[in-house]
């Protein structure tokens, strides 16, 4: 009984050691990235001096090798490229739309969807159906579509507190509005734009046809526009409206995940990445998205190496090319990694903004879930609260397949909408506090994963 209890005292107690000198090495990675961090002169770089990065432009291959410069800079044990075919859309001169009203024809805001079709040189007439809702579509007579322009008006969800599930709750409209419009004979589509703000910029996004249907032209309209167009629809149901895109799809383009690697000291087979998508719309900067997930990611081996903190298992910074519009650098890393024989315990990903951090959302299996809670109240005081199931990220989805646990970075959600796939989404509205915060929040994590293991 006697060394029962002595043996439970040590073990307690050198739990305890073990915790304060977690929470210990947790501050100062901190302190590092508050007084010293890097991570928003680089996203000043990333946004201001490179801009626009879409996959296949010269701005995608700039970002390539300019990141790969600045891991190199940080003496990084080793930095090198992944070779990855990328679909290569280009949006070509500005679009034109306008409600004709009669007489009167007022313009709106649109942008082409990436991956869509051009309109043609004239351009696309045509009366509107507004829908809510696919099932609203497909109950209508193909007589009352056939062409038409469809016009998907679904708001987000103002009332989701998460704003990541009011855009889930409306994204197919961009997806896959074009299919089920042109599947009734429509010869257009236009959807409202995600975002809960009333704007007047059009929130691009990705979009994708069906084989065998056939592939008519798809564009974003702002939601000011969106609004307009609906009242003036109560109005007059026989309006028309107008749109001119000039996009193209070029055939593929060759580009590159950049990775940098400080090596395990003890386990270095086994490997633990952080990253965030290179790739941004064309029309952004892509400070929120995802340039932060990127400077974060390269931060978090800064502050490691600055600290002078030898991980004993290898930790990568992986900047994904692609994720935008085809997932062909996160697909690419996974097949690396499995042809390679590589053992990814662990895989962290920033995608969701620069924002004030709250948590990790975490796949894996219960099990291992359960050995992540031990580390809650080491991070509770840097605010990272919310730490339990939830989504991984797109880039590192493809890892888990492999038994990789998947960790998805969670900011504050409020305001990634009003800038997401914008012109808006720009360096400045970016925090410089929040956006370090976050990558020592990555870094806390990445430590503690290295320490334990999963
Ligand atoms: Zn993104």
């Amino acid at each position: 009984m006697k060394k029962t209890l002595t043996l439970l005292f040590t073990l307690v107690v050198g739990f305890t050691q073990a915790q304060n000198a977690d929470s210990v090495t947790i501050r100062k990675i901190y302190n590092e990235a508050l007084a010293n961090g890097k991570s928003y002169e680089w996203l000043r770089y990333l946004t201001k001096q490179i801009g626009p990065r879409l996959s296949g432009s010269a701005g995608a291959q700039k970002a390539v090798d300019w990141t790969k410069q600045i891991m190199e800079q940080q003496g990084f044990d080793r930095v090198f490229l992944q070779d990855v075919m990328v679909p290569h859309w280009v949006r070509g001169a500005k679009e034109v739309a306008y409600i004709q009203n009669g007489k009167q024809k007022t313009n709106v805001p649109i942008a082409a969807l990436g991956g869509s079709v051009a309109t043609g040189p004239k351009g696309v007439e045509a009366g509107v159906i507004e829908v809510k809702s696919f099932s609203e579509l497909r109950a209508m007579s193909p007589d009352k579509v056939k062409g038409k322009i469809v016009f998907y008006n679904r708001p987000m969800d103002p009332t989701k507190i998460n704003t990541f599930e009011a855009y889930g709750g409306a994204v197919d409209q961009r997806a896959n509005g074009a299919t089920e419009a042109a599947k009734l004979g429509a010869v257009g589509a236009i959807v409202r734009s995600m975002t809960n703000v009333h704007d007047d910029y059009p929130h691009v996004g990705g979009m994708r046809y069906a084989t065998g249907v056939a592939l008519i032209p798809t564009a974003a309209i702002s939601t000011n526009g969106a609004d307009l167009l609906s009242k003036s629809l109560q109005e007059n149901p026989n309006l028309t409206f107008y749109f001119k895109q000039n996009c193209e799809s070029l055939p593929d383009a060759k580009s590159y995940n950049v990775v940098g690697e400080i090596k395990g000291s003890e386990k270095p087979d086994e490997i633990i990445v952080v990253g965030g998508h290179l790739d941004s719309w064309d029309l952004a900067e892509g400070a929120h998205d995802d340039g932060a997930g990127c400077v974060q990611s390269i931060e978090v081996l800064r502050i490691l190496k600055t600290l002078g903190i030898k991980p004993k298992r290898t930790i990568r910074a992986v900047m994904f090319m692609n994720e935008e519009n085809g997932l062909r650098g996160g697909i690419q890393y996974a097949d690396l990694a499995k042809k390679n024989n590589e053992k990814t315990i662990a895989a962290v990903e920033s995608d969701n903004g620069g924002f004030t951090p709250r948590g990790f959302g975490i796949v894996g299996t219960p099990e291992q879930r359960a050995k992540v809670m031990p580390w809650k109240p080491l991070l509770a005081p840097y605010g990272l609260l919310e730490i339990g199931p939830g989504g991984g990220g797109a880039d590192i989805g493809p890892l888990a397949q492999l038994g990789t646990v998947l960790f998805g970075f969670k900011p504050d959600s409020q305001r990634y909408f009003d800038y997401h796939h914008t012109m808006v989404d720009r360096f400045e509205t970016v925090s410089q506090r929040e956006l370090e915060l976050g990558a020592a929040s990555m870094a806390a994590l990445v430590y503690l994963l290295d320490q334990y293991g999963l």
